[in-house]
């Protein structure tokens, strides 16, 4: 298979990118570099498979894939925040772009939605019929709204131009390779630990996030992808559900980080509460989770003490 990935030089993508080589697939890694890396896929340049195409999905594009997987978007407030006009223009206009392509050379297409579609819920937790609460006019609103009008796409294009379509909620993922400095709150947390900075926790701490390892997620993608007759979105995420004080306490005890836990005033708009409902995952795909979180902040940790350590050394 040619496979397309757009965002493949960020955190998911770049995981997807390795997992599809593994398989024998044929990957195209297509990414702008805003808040992705070179460092992410420098282990894959050598490999005749793959091939890196620089370029902004907001501009078209001619290739022929035979699967798209479009996960180009800024994910972590931070960077979506800071054009967000870019960012409405990425999933409006360069979700038209690959749909473009997909309708064209008939590939099949998968976009990375994500649990902001539901906005802050009023529903605990999310079924994929839960149609969300959402700020229209926030600070958050050019990704919330952007990925809805990407999901209003992809299902327009599969009623009127029978385009194979797949949607993925995807809920607060995690793991090596995310960048040091984008914001979202493990990676912040895992490096002022390793730094003995203090543990930034917005608000009082007690809003809830369900943090799914990103092998786990690749999985699901994988399968939501090979899955035949998907009729709706499906919700990727791990259920198992912590409050973002919890997590600064547990990532204080894996890292033995004596920092202390600062509270900072909580963001716009930031939701209250966040768990999938995984039950079409799991009866569609026979997927489910396998990695505690426990377990996955090990791997983080190991992967940002190493990158610190790295830093230092070439200082
Ligand atoms: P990321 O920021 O690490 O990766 C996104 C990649 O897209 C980056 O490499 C970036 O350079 C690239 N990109 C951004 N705009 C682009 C453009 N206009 N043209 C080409 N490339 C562009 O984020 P991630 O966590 O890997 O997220 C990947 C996808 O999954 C995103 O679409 C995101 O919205 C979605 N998602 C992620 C999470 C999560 O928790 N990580 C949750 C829900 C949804
Ligand atoms: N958060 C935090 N400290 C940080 C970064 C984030 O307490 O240093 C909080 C943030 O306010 C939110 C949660 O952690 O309640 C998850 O934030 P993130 O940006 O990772 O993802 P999202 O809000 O998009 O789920």
């Amino acid at each position: 298979m040619r496979v397309l990935v757009t965002g493949g030089a960020g955190f998911i993508g770049s995981h997807l990118c390795e997992s599809l080589l593994k398989q024998g697939d044929e990957v195209l890694c297509l990414d702008n570099l805003f808040s992705g890396s070179k460092r992410n896929i420098v282990p894959f340049l050598g490999n005749s498979s793959f091939e890196f195409i620089r370029h902004d999905i907001v501009q078209p594009i001619l290739l022929e894939p035979d699967l798209i997987y479009n996960l180009a978007c800024p994910a972590s407030p931070v960077h979506y925040q800071h054009n967000p006009v870019k960012t409405v223009k990425t999933n409006v206009m360069g979700t038209i772009h690959m749909l473009g392509m997909a309708k064209r050379v008939k590939a099949r297409i998968l976009q990375a939605s994500t649990s902001e579609v539901y906005g802050d819920p009023q529903v605990h937790p999310q079924p994929e019929s839960y149609w969300g609460h959402v700020n229209p006019i926030g600070l958050r609103s050019c990704y919330d709204e952007g990925k809805r009008v990407a999901e209003t796409l992809m299902m327009d294009y599969r009623r009127q131009n029978q385009v194979d379509v797949r949607i993925a909620r995807i809920f607060n993922t995690y793991g090596p390779r995310m960048e040091r400095d984008d914001g979202r709150v493990v990676s912040n947390l895992v490096v002022q630990a390793l730094l003995g900075r203090p543990l930034t926790v917005y608000g009082d701490g007690s809003q809830t996030r369900s943090f799914c390892y990103v092998s786990d997620l690749v999985t699901g993608l994988k399968k939501l992808m090979a899955r035949e007759r998907v009729e709706g979105p499906v919700n990727l995420g791990n259920p198992e559900e912590f409050t973002i004080l919890a997590l600064a306490e547990m990532v204080r005890e894996l890292t033995g980080s004596r920092s202390e836990i600062r509270f900072q005033s909580l963001p716009a708009d930031d939701p209250v509460r966040r768990k999938p409902d995984i039950s079409a995952a799991e009866k569609l795909l026979n997927w489910r989770p396998e990695v505690f979180l426990e377990e996955g902040l090990r791997q983080t940790i190991a992967y940002f003490d190493q990158l610190l350590g790295d830093e230092c050394g070439s200082e």
